[in-house]
């Protein structure tokens, strides 16, 4: 194989990936495409018929970036098509789209043009070669009949031949040996490897790169590859448009999911070796979708497990052996049974899980748990480690092992797998973080990874994949550990000079108002500065927490969420524990949405209240014993935990906590929603909020006096400093509803007196013995959420 250096190949492929249609449109302007159905669009050929034949004959296919002319033949990448169109040859076809779309082409040496022209030779070669065969195969004598009934049967009509560019050999001997040779077509023992085989190619952005023979008699070895060719991942170039691919490792499964519009990878074979495995990295799931005999199922779970969590593993419904059998017994329903079996897809994770449910052993269970699960979990992020231990935990609770030994476990299992990580790098320092000064945010770059994007002193940003800091080397940490979506590089700098911060202010209002129904006007002011502050955190003492308190159904977690979803790294947490929460405050420095029935009750289950207590003011730290057997005071670590919250509960909260949020009762709404609030849909405001951060990170915020006395003054003049800087007309309105807040709150502690005695009452009812309580059972109780605010004594208690 000829291959071009490595440095040019990579901007040649990212040439590759400039969106065909754009480049129609630079270089014949005024072409038009009609919809042909599955991510293809026709036009008439520039080539053959001037832009006046009559077919449209030429093709466009979104998922592969590529044309082709069903008329003249012509076809390809981009490059082709410049080449084409302005009649140049490669390397200045390339350099004019380097040009003309802003890409850096490396010194282009006599030695790679001489290269690169044998390349093209041969892929010439192979071309005529597929043209040939195909047209063989649409002849009407018996040989070809006979192939192509044999494709009618494997569910491929004579449009889809065409499409796919099958063929047919049925020449023993080539007329050509020396071209034969240099197409790999003479085997290893020096047969003609076509032979009466069907002749099926694979294309890379229009080009062709391989071969497989089949011989559809059904005689051994049923395919054929060339030889002395490395075997491609082939479909990959259909990735970078593609969320979720299918990886299959049949030649016919592969055209069979392309047919009906799926997007496929074929690995030609039940081996993907693990140099391809970086071809893969920019999806989000991979469906494996191997064979149902036992060499597929062992390497489809293999794959599943390498590739975790983004691959799912199908079971191929029906009793059928693969994909392509699917369609041929059931071609009526095959998107419909995809569809489900996508929906039924299975995680590594999962299977694991159920493998320990079928046990009933222990010693099995703990096994698989020990060899299987901790090496999966801990790939995760920590909000689904967190979900999948609690699976675990519950699965292993009948061998008698608590959840709290299987935390340790995974702690200790991580801190091993680091230090053999390092060990790898040897002691290189690279060191993943998530917060240094300048550093706007973790974005998402142009390739789909981590990035950070700092602000220099000059008020210039850069991007960059890693960041001298005290003489570490700091990287962001991987994808799979960032639980909220990233801001796009690209789109964070275009807003950082275009956008403006009152307008940004009014927009989130709007989206805000398409979200929930709150119960005053004045409260989308308070969530509008509340999603400002969460970006310019550090530059404030205190954070309120946004209480919404409503029954269920009152849109509670839809407004959290919409809230959560535009805030700086904002992380929907279902149920508490201790030291995911430590960890997501401490180290990324999260803005946490705590989704949970009754808050109060499971803080203290979980032990987490006093982050809850400290979280709202700057420079909280919790301290927590990790390593007892270092002995008294070595043994704790501090944590930091300050960041912003919104709180969604149906139980009221009470004590210390009440003073320090901000408490929105929900009304059952009148209008209904039906807009669905994900990341995604924020995406765009989160992207011009950390523009917003980028452009107040080295600037002050106005100094102003608290809006009120006391912590409601505390908790909310960091919102007041905000609608100041970005939105003084709104600030009557901004102290208007800090009065309102403060008259309810008033109003409220009247009532307390009673009734915090009665909610102690009812809370440990379950202590109550016979029909009387001691006084001083109450007292505690009251002291106990008090805190260290006012303590109450038995007479006070009495009196009432
Ligand atoms: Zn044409």
């Amino acid at each position: 194989m000829i291959e071009l250096s490595q440095e040019y190949s990579t901007i040649i492929e990212q040439i590759k990936e400039i969106p065909i249609e754009t480049v129609f449109s630079r270089y014949l302007p005024g072409t038009s495409f009609k919809r042909a159905g599955n991510g293809k669009h026709r036009t008439r050929c520039f080539q053959h018929g001037g832009g006046n034949e009559k077919d449209a004959s030429l093709f466009i296919y979104e998922n592969t970036n590529s044309f082709y002319c069903f008329g003249c033949s012509c076809g390809g990448s981009v490059v082709d098509l410049v080449m084409l169109i302005l009649n140049l040859d490669f390397s200045e076809a390339v350099k004019r789209l380097a040009d003309d779309f802003g890409y850096e082409l490396p010194v282009w040496t006599p030695e790679t043009e001489e290269k690169r022209k044998q390349k093209e030779k041969v892929t010439n070669l192979l071309d005529k070669y597929i043209n040939k065969a195909h047209i063989t195969l649409m002849t009407n004598r018996p040989g070809p009949e006979a192939a192509r009934e044999a494709l009618h049967k494997r569910g491929f009509t004579d449009k889809d031949i065409k499409e796919f560019r099958f063929g047919f050999d049925p020449r023993n001997k080539p007329d050509n040996p020396e071209e034969a040779q240099a197409l790999g077509l003479i085997g290893d023992k020096g047969g003609f490897l076509p032979s009466g085989r069907i002749v099926i190619p694979f294309f890379h952005h229009g080009k062709p790169i391989y071969l497989a023979f089949w011989d559809f008699n059904g005689k051994e070895p049923k395919y054929l590859y060339p030889s002395g060719v490395v075997k491609p991942l082939v479909g990959i170039d259909g990735i970078k448009r593609a969320k979720e691919i299918f990886l299959v490792e049949g030649v016919f499964d592969h055209f069979t999911l392309i047919k009906e519009g799926f997007n496929s990878i074929c690995t030609l074979g039940v081996n993907l070796k693990e140099d391809y495995y970086n071809n893969l990295n920019n999806l989000e799931t991979i469906y494996v979708a191997y064979d149902a005999d036992e060499a597929g199922r062992r390497e489809g779970f293999r794959l599943t497990e390498s590739l975790f969590p983004r691959a799912k593993l199908i079971e191929i419904p029906g009793n059928v052996k693969d994909i392509n059998d699917l369609l041929k017994t059931q071609p009526g329903e095959f998107k419909t049974l995809i569809d489900e079996a996508k929906d039924n897809a299975k995680d590594a994770l999962d299977i694991i899980f159920n493998d320990i449910a079928k046990t009933n052993n222990g010693n099995e269970a703990l096994t698989l748990f020990e060899k299987k699960v901790i090496p999966l979990i801990t790939k995760l992020d920590i909000i689904k480690q967190d979900i999948a231990v609690n699976k675990v935990s519950k699965l292993l609770k009948p061998y008698g092992i608590k959840k709290s030994s299987l935390d340790i476990f995974i702690k200790e299992m991580m801190a091993k797998n680091k230090n053999t990580n390092n060990d790898e790098e040897e002691k290189e320092d690279f060191q993943p973080c998530a917060d240094f000064p300048g550093l706007v945010d973790i974005v998402e770059d142009d390739n789909g990874n981590p990035a950070f994007l700092v602000l220099e002193d000059d008020n210039t940003l850069t991007l960059c994949t890693s960041r001298e800091v005290d003489g570490i080397i700091k990287i962001p940490p991987d994808k799979e550990a960032i639980p909220w979506l990233l801001p796009r590089a690209q789109e964070v700098i275009r807003y950082f000079k275009s956008d403006n911060d009152s307008i940004l202010y009014d927009d989130l209002i709007k989206y805000h108002k398409n979200i929930s129904e709150l119960p005053d006007e004045k409260f989308y002011d308070l969530f509008v500065a509340w999603d400002f502050h969460t970006y310019i955190i550090e530059k404030l003492n205190y954070s309120p927490y946004i209480w919404l308190f409503a029954r269920p159904e009152r849109g509670k977690s839809r407004t959290g969420k919409g809230a959560l979803y535009v805030a700086r790294r904002g992380v929907h947490v279902e149920s508490l524990r201790d030291s995911y929460i430590i960890r997501a405050s401490n180290d990324l420095k999260v803005t946490l949405f705590f989704d949970v029935l009754d808050l109060m009750k499971k803080m203290e289950k979980t032990g987490t209240d006093d982050v809850f207590l400290m979280r709202y003011e700057r420079g909280a730290k919790v301290p927590r014993v990790n390593f007892p057997d270092r002995g008294a005071l070595r043994d704790t670590v501090y944590y930091e935990v300050f960041g912003p919250s919104i709180i969604a509960t149906n139980r009221t909260i009470y004590g210390p906590m009440e003073s320090r949020a901000l408490q929105l009762n929900m009304q059952p709404a009148i209008k209904n929603f039906t807009n669905e609030v994900t990341p995604e849909a924020a995406l765009s405001l989160k992207e011009r909020l950390t523009a917003f951060r980028a452009r107040w990170l080295n600037k002050k915020l106005p100094e102003v006096d608290k809006p009120m006395r006391g912590r409601l003054g505390d908790i909310t003049r960091p919102l007041f400093q905000i609608i100041k800087a970005i939105k003084p007309e709104r600030e009557k309105i901004f102290r208007d509803l800090i009065n309102e807040i403060n008259k309810e709150r008033k109003s409220k502690k009247s009532e307390s007196v009673d009734a915090t005695i009665l909610k102690v009452i009812d809370e440990i009812s379950n202590k109550i013995e016979g029909s009387y309580v001691y006084v001083d059972t109450i007292t505690k109780q009251i002291n106990n959420i008090l805190n260290d605010e006012k303590k109450w004594s038995n007479t006070r208690t009495g009196i009432v």
